[in-house]
């Protein structure tokens, strides 16, 4: 005995077609092929990188975006009624989080660790139609069979929205990963929005001592709710050298290490300051590149020269790489997830050590997507995670 679950034909979803531009249209149910699975959404999360993509026109539409899925598995394909996968069974009904990039393990990239660049990761593998963007904000999607591996099920006491929490939660984790941390060290985490309140409290939970920051008051208490030891409103630069000096300098040495969760160029200059010697600075929100320069017309080229220099560096942002050289500063960054770190992720979460649930302040149904995109777009005092749900 196993449950059948009526499909229909045509679903409504959210269609990206141009610049700002979201549309609630009907399209058909995706079909799916052996070893597929077909998932009834019931939340996707709104996430900054789709954002952008929505904002800046940096992908081709027709897209149906939307990457952190949680939903109920309704159809396997190859008439099966449950599929053994390498790290799980899936059966129909289950309830489950979603995994749009998955690592192929074996080439070049991944052999360095360097999963993001790898080309199978860079393959999307769940879609709701046209060129494949996550889907999530669709009333189904279709989920590849090189993704399957990533499909965590969600436990009984767990909620869709904690699933949905899995793929944002990961990011953090891998990028924590990379830092050289010991417990008692001091890491400024700049930026408590969704993403800054939880590098806060996985760093807390690894005890490392965290002093967070935000231009918004509201978020600095929810800091300290995360976990955060120290914080400061870093609006005057001298607050921050004033607190850490005060709060950490004499006995450690200082801040061992910076997570850049906002994208300020300020941000990292003023870590690249406050973090001792043989630190890490580590960017996180730096998501956008800088404008291509400008086409050279022959006629005025020095003129060109120095424009297109300053489209590629801001005039502002002026980096002492001596401070790289000769203080032994590492600059790195963090980008999407670590595929090996979802079995960590999944128990964090569904153990609610890390509790994504207060985090979650806004729900909006499928056919206010575009409102919720805006809301994300543009943070006010009280909002912090964002969702779509259909549940
Ligand atoms: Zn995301
Ligand atoms: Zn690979």
């Amino acid at each position: 005995m196993f449950l059948v679950f009526a499909i229909p034909k045509t679903m409504r979803a959210v269609v990206y077609r141009g610049v700002n531009d979201l549309r609630l249209e009907t399209v058909p149910v995706p079909r799916i092929g052996a070893n597929e699975l077909l998932v009834k959404v019931a939340i996707c999360g709104v996430c900054p990188t789709d954002i952008k993509k929505i904002q800046h026109g940096t992908v081709s539409p027709p897209r149906i975006f939307g990457h952190e899925t949680a939903g109920t598995i309704v159809k396997i394909g190859g008439r099966s009624s449950s599929l053994i996968t390498r790290h799980s069974s899936l059966k129909i009904g289950d309830r489950v989080a979603l995994h749009h990039h998955v690592p192929c393990l074996k080439c070049h990239f991944c052999r360095h660790r360097a999963f993001a660049q790898c080309e199978t990761y860079k393959r999307t593998g769940i879609t709701a139609g046209f060129e494949p963007a996550g889907g999530g904000y669709a009333e189904y999607v279709r989920v590849m069979d090189f993704v399957l591996p990533g499909v965590v099920k969600i436990p009984e006491k767990n909620s869709f929205a904690e699933g949905a929490m899995l793929e944002p939660v990961n990011t953090i984790l891998k990028a924590v990963k990379r830092l050289n941390l010991l417990p008692g060290d001091n890491v400024l985490v700049a930026g408590q929005g969704p993403i800054g309140l939880m590098f806060t409290k996985i760093l807390q939970l690894a005890h490392v001592n965290v002093l967070a920051t935000d231009l918004l008051a509201s978020r600095l208490k929810l800091a300290k709710k995360f976990g955060a030891k120290w914080t400061v409103n870093p609006e005057r630069s001298r607050n921050l050298q004033v607190a850490s000096r005060r709060d950490m300098n004499v006995a450690t040495g200082g801040l061992d290490a910076a997570i850049i969760a906002v994208p300020s160029d300020d941000a990292v200059l003023q870590a690249l300051q406050l973090v001792r010697g043989g630190g890490q600075i580590l960017l996180f929100a730096h998501t956008k590149r800088a404008a291509k320069p400008e086409v050279q017309s022959p006629k005025s080229e020095v003129q060109n020269e120095s424009r297109s220099h300053f489209a590629l560096h801001p005039p502002h942002f002026s980096l002492d790489l001596a401070s790289v050289c000769l203080d032994e500063k590492d600059l790195i960054g963090s980008y999407s997830s670590d595929f090996t770190l979802q079995a960590e992720v999944a128990r964090l979460v569904f153990s609610r050590r890390l509790d994504v649930r207060p985090l979650i302040t806004h729900r909006f149904p499928l056919e206010q997507t575009a409102a919720a995109i805006a809301l994300a777009a543009r943070p006010t005092e009280n909002s912090l995670k964002i969702l779509v749900t259909q549940t």
